[in-house]
C-alpha cells in the first residue's frame, strides 16, 4: 500500500491546495494531509479550525485523511509508514524553498521521495497569505477557497 503525505501550514486551505490534494490522491492508495503545528509561527487559524476546513474540503475523497504533526516532517512520514512527500510548485519563487526542503529531507531520510506537483495555471497566484489579505479588507474570496473556508474567513474578520 502506497501512502503519501502532503504537508503544509494550510492557514487556511485554498483551492490551490485542494487541487494538489485531488491530484496527489490519485498517485497513492492513501494521502495524509499533514498540518504542521509550528510553534514559531502565529497562525490565523487554530489547528482545530484547520482540520475542520480541510476535512470539509476533502470529504468526497475516500483515500484522504487529515492529521496534524509537529517536529520533523520525515519522522511523521515514517511514523505513518508513508514513503512519499507531495508538495506543490506554483512559480519560480517556490522553487528554491521546495528544492531545499526536498534535498534536506532526502539527506536525512533517503527512503522517502518528494514529488512536486506543478500548480494549475488558475491557482498559480493563489496563496494563503493573499487570501487572508483580501479577506481582511472584505474582498471577495469566493473563487479562491472552499465554501467552509470562505465562511471561516468572513467570521474571523467580521
Ligand atoms: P508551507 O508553509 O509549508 O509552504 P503552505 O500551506 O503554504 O505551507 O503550502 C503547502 C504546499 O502547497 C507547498 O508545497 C506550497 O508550495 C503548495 N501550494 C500552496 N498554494 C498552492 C497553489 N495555489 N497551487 C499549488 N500548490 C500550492
Amino acid at each position: 500500500m502506497r501512502i503519501g503525505v502532503y504537508p503544509g501550514s494550510f492557514d487556511p486551505v485554498t483551492n490551490g491546495h485542494v487541487d494538489i490534494i485531488r491530484r496527489g490522491a490519485k498517485l497513492v492508495d492513501k494521502l495524509i494531509v499533514g498540518i504542521l503545528n509550528n510553534s514559531q509561527k502565529t497562525p490565523l487559524f487554530s489547528i482545530e479550525e484547520k482540520i475542520t476546513m480541510l476535512k470539509d474540503a476533502t470529504c468526497d475523497l475516500e483515500n484522504v485523511e487529515v492529521e496534524c504533526f509537529s517536529g520533523l516532517l520525515v519522522d511523521f512520514v515514517n511514523k505513518k509508514n508513508a514513503d512519499m512527500i507531495i508538495r506543490g510548485l506554483r512559480a519560480i519563487s517556490d522553487y528554491d524553498y521546495e528544492i531545499q526542503l526536498a534535498q534536506s529531507n532526502y539527506s536525512i531520510a533517503s527512503n522517502i521521495e518528494t514529488v512536486l506537483l506543478i500548480s494549475r495555471n488558475e491557482y498559480s497566484f493563489l496563496s494563503s497569505s493573499i487570501v487572508k489579505e483580501v479577506a481582511r479588507y472584505n474582498g471577495n474570496v469566493h473563487n479562491m477557497v472552499p465554501p467552509l473556508t470562505e465562511q471561516f474567513l468572513i467570521n474571523k474578520f467580521s
